[in-house]
């Protein structure tokens, strides 16, 4: 099951071991969030900026469209990232959740 994230190759002597290896940093991933923003449908209503001030920003010098500041945030912001996606008016915010892979 973990062999997507393993290079060894049929043939390899050591393949069962790669796979062992692999198996042992699969079940250490991290989970983590991959936030996008697109710029063309941003409509700057800000909301992305309130609710997620360390992940967002909408300076009045950009005309309010958002910067995104973080493209990779910390756990402690999935709350706010998710309700700053949740709350865009125009779809500009994208999450990307890569959760551990199953066991
Ligand atoms: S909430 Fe959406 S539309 Fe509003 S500024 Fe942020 S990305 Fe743009």
């Amino acid at each position: 099951m973990f062999a997507r994230w393993c290079s060894a190759t049929e043939g390899d002597e050591s393949t069962a071991r790669a796979f062992l290896r692999c198996d042992q940093a699969a079940l250490k991933e991290e989970p983590s969030m991959k936030v996008t923003t697109h710029q063309a449908v941003c409509v700057a209503s800000g909301n992305c900026g309130f609710v997620a001030p360390a992940v967002f920003r909408n300076r009045e010098e950009h005309g309010g469209f958002v910067e995104l500041l973080d493209r990779n945030p910390s756990e402690t912001e999935w709350n706010s990232v998710k309700t700053a996606e949740y709350l865009c008016p125009s779809g500009a915010i994208q999450i990307d959740d890569q959760p551990i892979p199953p066991r």
